[in-house]
């Protein structure tokens, strides 16, 4: 297994995750529960972590998500409902689900 994704936001990781499986790389996130414990900043020891299954995955799998550790690469739009920068192949925000603003 390799780590090939951590973000203190498991949205994101999540976010991830999918564009893994939609590659169909085998992964799974790991540490998904720990950032939630009330009233503790999570340190980077526990942030959510994503994996590849198999070690010879993990090129193809940075390659994919360079889409959202990269996205200066990537033409983005801003949601005028949370402000948060999506990817200009996504139709409704991926945080809030707002529309795309035409
Ligand atoms: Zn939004």
């Amino acid at each position: 297994m390799k780590q090939v994704y951590t973000h203190s936001n498991l949205a994101l990781v999540n976010r991830a995750k999918e564009l893994l499986e939609g590659a169909e790389v085998p992964c799974k996130v790991q540490h998904e529960f720990s950032t939630f414990s009330v009233g503790e900043i999570a340190s980077i020891d526990c942030w959510p972590e994503l994996w590849v299954l198999n070690d010879a995955d993990e090129q193809r799998a940075i390659e994919v998500l360079s889409i959202i550790t990269d996205p200066a690469e990537h033409s983005q739009w801003q949601c005028p409902e949370c402000d948060e920068k999506n990817d200009d192949s996504f139709e409704i925000c991926w945080q809030c689900s707002h529309e795309k603003p035409a």
